[in-house]
């Protein structure tokens, strides 16, 4: 009895003390890199400044990486702190720095060589590695034709990374890394001639292919690599398992698919081809009549970019354009429209930009008022296309579906119907190709959108010069304070 309870009174001992052990181990337990963040109240995220990841345009601080880590801070309710690294190694070298940013959010490739340096997420993008050449020159096609080029990558990048493995099996493959680039130098390098052959990534490219018309993807080196985020190694899981969970929901949610539509879409949209066209015309042919649509458009009240998009979609930005069915010119105006806006001659580009931008203001005027922006924008562009009176007819048809006659999503659905004689026989104005609008407007609207991304001025605040189209997120410096020592 005795012995029995001796023994319980030193259990009880015994527990006392591990749990007084367990107490004070417990305060003084370091807190969670989460628990740091949240009592701190702000994100500290290190990435690149470039145009696909994170840069300054009119509006403040942009880029899909800053967008996604932006939602990821909002969810933490902390505040966001962004630091730009100058290069890659400097990039992961901060991660481990003691009162380092907490989270790398990069465009980072998930590779190999980099699991020592840090712990990645689960992935959001996934993308293609790309030899690019400038077209003109001989195409390589696999990774020998890469011996005897002029080859810069970025320094401490999975490129880097790849190229050195493909050494083992080429030894005399030869490449310089240069820490002082981006990846639009890069292709500005290969577009110019100035070096041969750069790796990139398929997201990077399809995002800057509307810049560089001289660029062309030679072939795809390996296999589709994953992008994700990058914290430090170690033990503590807690801000990465917060991180993946953000980035699962924001996967399921579809605010992730959103953010690569808009960056990254830009070739899905105009195809590949199509980027490229598009790039080579931006260069050659919009400088010329960038003045008239913004003469027109700030006489008219209307985006000047949203102008030389409709002129782009109707002639490719041609003054001579002409149809077998006798619209003419830049902006492709009917002789009936040209003469209600007082265009004397269609073939000169001023005056038809000036009598395009004159209709599609008086269009726009003539919309009910229950239309509000931005769907009035784009009823005023289908109207422009197929005619007030056909548009009514849709509307009308739209209301008597029990859809939204003011919402473009709901109209546009309705408008093929006017082709269809079951429909249009019911409508006041009858047959129209109804489709065309619908194309009209959803082709203007991706160039609005890449003009109005391509036209951003790099700095916050600065206004974008006449003739001044650029690549967002980097410099206007000469050619040769770019060229690194090869
Ligand atoms: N994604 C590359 C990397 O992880 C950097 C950007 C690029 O070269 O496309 O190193």
């Amino acid at each position: 009895m005795f012995a029995q309870s001796a023994f319980r009174t030193r259990c009880a001992c015994w527990l006392s003390v591990i749990g007084i052990l367990l107490l004070f181990g417990g305060c003084a337990e370091e807190p969670s890199a989460l628990e740091r963040v949240q009592a701190e109240g702000v994100l500290r995220v290190i990435t690149r400044n470039s145009p696909a990841t994170y840069f300054q345009d009119r509006n403040g601080e942009t880029g899909f990486e800053y967008e996604l880590v932006k939602r990821l801070a909002d969810d933490l309710g902390v505040k966001l702190q962004i630091e730009t690294a100058d290069n890659l190694d400097e990039l992961f070298a901060s991660l481990s720095k003691p009162n380092g940013p907490v989270l790398a959010a990069a465009g980072l490739v998930k590779s190999d060589g980099r699991q020592q340096h840090a712990r990645f997420s689960l992935p959001y993008l996934e993308v293609t590695p790309q030899v690019i050449y400038r077209n003109g020159q001989q195409r390589p096609t696999r990774p020998a034709d890469l011996i005897g080029k002029r080859i810069l990558v970025l320094k401490g990048s999975s490129h880097a990374e790849q190229l050195q493995a493909l050494k083992l099996e080429l030894p005399d493959l030869v490449f310089e890394e240069s820490a002082a680039v981006e990846v639009v130098d890069l292709l500005r390098m290969v577009d110019e001639g100035q070096i041969d052959l750069t790796l990139v990534d398929s997201n990077e490219l399809a995002m800057n292919q509307v810049y560089f018309p001289n660029v062309r993807v030679a072939f795809d080196i390996g296999d589709e690599q994953s992008l994700a985020w990058a914290v430090a190694p170690g033990e503590d899981s807690s801000l990465l398992n917060e991180i993946n969970a953000f980035l699962e929901r924001a996967q399921k949610n579809g605010s992730l698919q959103r953010l690569k539509d808009r960056y990254y879409g830009h070739v899905d949209v105009l195809g590949y081809v199509g980027a490229y066209t598009f790039a080579k015309h931006l260069q050659q042919r919009l400088p010329r009549y960038e003045g008239f649509f913004r003469q027109a458009a700030q006489k008219h009240e209307v985006d000047w970019r949203l102008l030389a998009a409709m002129g782009y979609q109707e002639s490719l930005w041609q003054p001579t354009a002409t149809s077998k069915t006798g619209v003419r010119g830049l902006m492709m105006l009917t002789l009936r429209t040209a003469q209600a806006m007082g265009v004397a001659d269609r073939l000169n580009p001023k005056q038809s930009i000036e009598g395009g931008a004159k209709y599609i203001a008086y269009v726009k005027s003539q919309l009910p008022e229950s239309i509000q922006e931005p769907d009035r924008t784009w009823f005023a562009l289908a109207s422009y296309n197929v005619g007030g009176g056909h548009l009514e007819d849709a509307r009308k048809l739209t209301e008597a579906e029990g859809l939204n006659p003011d919402k473009w999503l709901d109209v546009q659905k309705i408008l093929p119907r006017l082709s269809q004689k079951q429909w249009y026989s019911k409508t006041r104005h009858g047959y129209a190709r109804g489709g065309e609008p619908v194309h009209f407007v959803r082709n203007i609207r991706r160039y609005y959108d890449i003009l109005t991304w391509v036209t951003q001025p790099q700095l916050e605040g600065t206004q974008v010069a006449e003739g001044s189209l650029h690549v967002p997120g980097i410099d206007k410096r000469q050619p040769n304070e770019q060229t690194p020592p090869l």
